[in-house]
């Protein structure tokens, strides 16, 4: 099976990982610093603080922000549950705001579900394509509210050469194993410029408790043990060294699907403007109304003939614990965009040949499959 996503691990990385094996620190060492340090230099941030996975980290940007009952953050519904489940944890409210066609939340949109409790907006990346941060910031200032940005799909993304998460109050990024770095397997960051930000997370990430003299040390507040270990960065740090390179080959990929996909009637995929780079965490198409009714088939028949397609994402409201919660509900484009959306493989790991065999299967299945009435 040729899957959606999968990471690159070299001879490199493997390295830098039994290095750190046989040194003093397993955790809490230098390698943590070393690792925050190149993530500051690579988004052209001041300060990141690493995680053991990107929903610690969510949880902990909105406990940095005082999140608590009542409040609420506005957020999208198409994406991983972590980015509502953590606004949940703090005891406030996720708001879901519908998308735009290419899954990213719909910013003209979000006005009207502001209220005198909002708190945040918690817009996503969608695949790697960035949200339109100039009308998103603009709104967080209109209404004073904090902008964490889950940029989870999106390191190494740029728009007009800015890197993806650098114009956040507090940006999230995931280096789980098929994200576009890993750190063994699990791990995140928060990445902020916000000095006051960036020590309360790294309270948060350590049980709260901050060193005095000698033995003496203190509690301030209700911490966790978020923290990544010392092995976990020395990977982070090789494979940031490697970003680059991997989306390079993820872009080629892409590139080749766009020109192939060209003026086929059965899918579009999600254009990338000229002006943005994408990090291409996913290559989501959008199949035609008249195919919507054939998707599980679609599917089911691509993965026996080894694509490990996938779909991003079941709407977060349609899940049975929000649905208990919140009671039903159904966002337009949000329910189309779900009807209507594949992710096909586009990964480091894979060369062209095997795009091409994508690319052709696809093409292949989706000719014998008849339309359906809309
Ligand atoms: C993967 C992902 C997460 C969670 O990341 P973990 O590191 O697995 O906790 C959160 N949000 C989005 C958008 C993701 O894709």
């Amino acid at each position: 099976m040729i899957p959606y996503s999968r990471q690159s691990i070299n001879e490199e990385d493997i390295n830098a990982v039994i290095e750190t094996l046989k040194g003093d620190y397993l955790t809490g060492g230098k390698k943590v610093e070393d690792f925050e340090s190149a993530l500051c230099e690579y988004l052209g941030v001041k300060y990141a603080c690493v995680m053991n996975s990107a929903t610690s980290a969510l949880h902990i940007a909105y406990k940095s922000i005082g999140l608590k009952e009542d409040d609420e953050v506005i957020t999208t519904p198409i994406t991983f549950a972590a980015t509502a489940n953590t606004v949940l944890m703090t005891g406030a409210t996720p708001i879901f705001c519908d998308v735009k066609s290419d899954g990213n939340i719909n910013e003209e949109k979000i006005e009207a579900l502001i209220n005198k409790n909002t708190k945040a907006l918690a817009p996503v990346d969608f695949g790697g394509n960035p949200i339109n941060i100039d009308k998103i910031k603009e709104i967080c200032k209109k209404h004073q509210l904090y902008l964490i940005q889950d940029c989870s799909h999106a390191l190494g993304s740029e728009i007009d050469g800015k890197k993806v998460g650098s114009e956040a109050d507090i940006a999230i990024f995931s280096f789980h194993a098929i994200k576009p770095i890993t750190t063994c397997g699990e791990g995140g960051a928060i990445v902020t410029n916000n000095k006051e930000l960036y020590e309360k997370s790294k309270l948060f990430r350590s049980h709260g408790i901050i060193k005095k003299q000698v033995w003496n040390s203190d509690m301030i507040e209700l911490g966790y043990n978020y923290r990544l270990n010392d092995v976990a960065c020395a990977l982070g740090l090789s494979q940031l060294k490697r970003l680059n390179t991997f989306i390079e080959k993820r872009a080629a990929i892409a590139a080749y699907y766009d020109e192939k996909f060209q003026k086929n009637p059965y899918f579009s995929p999600i254009k990338i403007p000229l002006h943005v780079k994408s990090a291409y965490h996913l290559y989501p198409i959008l199949l035609d109304r008249s195919l919507w009714c054939a998707k599980e088939d679609i599917f089911i028949e691509l993965q026996k003939k080894g694509i490990g397609v996938q779909v991003h994402y079941k709407p977060t409201y349609q899940f049975s614990y929000y649905k208990n919660l919140f009671g039903e509900m159904k966002l337009q484009n949000t329910e189309e965009f779900y009807k209507a959306e594949l992710s096909i493989p586009c990964h480091q790991e894979m060369n062209m040949e095997h795009a091409k065999y994508i690319a052709d299967t696809l093409l292949e299945i989706l000719e014998k499959h008849k339309r359906c009435k809309t």
